[in-house]
C-alpha cells in the first residue's frame, strides 16, 4: 500500500463516535535481543484500527522469531502489520523492516536523510571515510579496516531497510497519519545524524510495568524517542560515524537536547531501557552527561595533547572494544574548541588538538 491517509469513513467502527482522546489506541512494547547492553531493542506495536510498528527490533533470524513471538502475544502475527515507522537506520531497529515488506507489504515511512544515505554510493562513502580517518589520526595501519567497517554497515542497514522499499519520506516536523494516528516527526540527531523522535496521543500502555494511570484512558501525549531520550543512560554521539559530519556528533547531541527541551510528554517510549514518565528529567541528565564528556576529554586532552582526536579516545578507551568512544571523543574535540576550551591546528592533513 502505498498512502497511508484513512477517510473518515474508513474507521472499522471500534471506536464509535469520535471522542478521539478516550479512544486512543493501546501501545505494546516488544522486545528483540542484541548483544551489547542493555541486551534488547524496543519496538513498539501501536493498537491502532490499522497497526503500526514503530521500529523493527533487531536483525537476522533471532530478531524475527522474537518479533514474530512478541506479536503473537497481541494476537498480530507479521503480516498484519499496516505502517512501519524507522526512527534511524541502526540494524538494532530497522532489522525487521525487509521481513515485514514480505510478510504483509506495510507502508513504510523513514527520515528522508536516512534514506538517501542508505542510498549512497559505498565508493563514494569509502573515500570520504578515508578521509576523515586520515584527519581524525586513525594510523594507517587501521585505516582500511576502519573504512571497511563503515561501508559493511552501510550495505547491511540498506539490506535490512532497502530505500526503495520506504514509501513515505519524511521531513523533519512532518506531521503524518498511520494507522489512524497521527504522529509528528521529530529530528533527533547526534546519535544518529538523521534520526528521528516520533510524538503522538495515544492510550496508556496496554500491558506494560509502567501503567501508573496518571492521565488514565484519555489519552497521553507519548513520544517514541529511538535512541535521543533513554532512561537511565544516554546512547553514544555516534551521529554521521567517519562520515561527513563526524566533528558534530557532540555539537549535535547538544542541539538535539536544546530543542527536545520545548516539549513536554506524559510517557516515553524509548529504543532502548524502560518506558518512563520523567521525560524532562531524562533530558537534562542526557545533557549532563554531555558535560561529563566534555570534561572528560578536555583533561586527557591536557595530559596527551597536542594530539589527533584518535590518540586522545586511544587513550580514554580501548577503541577497538569500545568503538563509540572515538566518535564521541571526535565530536567532543571539536566542540570544546567551538566553547573556547580548547584549540586546534591542521598538521599534515590531521587536525591536531590541545588545550
Ligand atoms: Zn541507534
Amino acid at each position: 500500500m502505498t498512502d497511508s491517509t484513512p477517510s473518515p469513513d474508513e474507521t472499522d467502527g471500534r471506536t464509535g463516535t469520535q471522542s478521539a482522546p478516550a479512544d486512543a489506541p493501546p501501545v505494546h512494547r516488544i522486545e528483540t535481543t542484541v548483544d551489547w547492553p542493555p541486551g534488547h531493542a524496543a519496538c513498539y506495536l501501536v493498537d491502532a484500527d490499522e497497526p503500526v510498528l514503530v521500529d523493527a527490533g533487531a536483525p537476522e533470524d533471532r530478531g524475527a522469531e522474537e518479533l514474530r513471538e512478541g506479536l503473537d502475544a497481541h494476537g498480530f502475527e507479521p503480516a498484519d502489520i499496516a505502517h512501519v515507522l524507522v526512527t534511524h537506520p541502526h540494524t538494532d531497529h530497522d532489522g525487521q523492516v525487509s521481513n515485514l515488506i514480505d510478510a504483509g507489504d506495510p507502508t513504510v515511512y523513514a527520515p528522508a536523510a536516512a534514506v538517501e544515505r542508505l542510498e549512497r554510493d559505498p565508493d563514494d562513502l569509502h573515500e570520504v571515510v578515508t578521509e576523515n580517518a586520515r584527519v581524525v589520526g586513525v594510523p594507517e595501519g587501521l585505516r582500511e579496516y576502519v573504512v571497511s567497517q563503515a561501508v559493511e554497515s552501510l550495505k547491511r542497514n540498506a539490506r535490512y531497510c532497502p530505500p526503495e522499499a520506504v514509501d513515505v519520506r519524511l521531513a523533519a516536523g512532518d506531521a503524518f497519519e498511520a494507522g489512524g494516528v497521527t504522529f509528528e516527526s521529530i529530528h533527533c540527531p547526534g546519535h544518529q545524524a538523521d534520526q528521528f523522535a516520533f510524538a503522538a496521543t495515544l492510550g496508556p500502555e496496554a500491558d506494560g510495568t509502567d501503567t501508573d494511570g496518571a492521565t488514565g484512558d484519555a489519552g497521553e501525549r507519548v513520544l517514541f524517542s529511538a535512541d535521543a531520550v533513554i532512561e537511565p543512560f544516554r546512547a553514544a554521539a555516534l551521529h554521521a560515524g567517519l562520515d561527513d559530519g563526524t566533528f558534530d556528533s557532540v555539537s549535535a547531541s547538544y542541539r538535539c537536547y536544546g530543542s527536545l527541551r520545548s516539549y513536554s510528554f506524559d510517557r516515553v517510549y524509548p529504543g532502548h531501557g524502560p518506558v518512563f514518565t520523567d521525560y524532562a528529567g531524562a533530558i537534562e541528565r542526557s545533557i549532563e552527561s554531555l558535560d561529563d564528556l566534555l570534561d572528560d576529554v578536555e583533561s586527557t586532552l591536557a595530559e596527551v595533547g597536542p594530539a589527533p582526536a584518535f590518540e586522545v579516545a586511544n587513550t580514554r578507551a580501548d577503541i577497538a572494544e569500545e568503538p563509540y568512544v572515538l566518535f564521541e571523543t571526535i565530536g567532543a574535540c571539536a566542540e570544546l574548541v567551538e566553547r573556547g576550551r580548547a584549540t586546534d591546528r591542521m598538521d599534515d592533513g590531521v587536525r591536531v588538538f590541545s588545550d
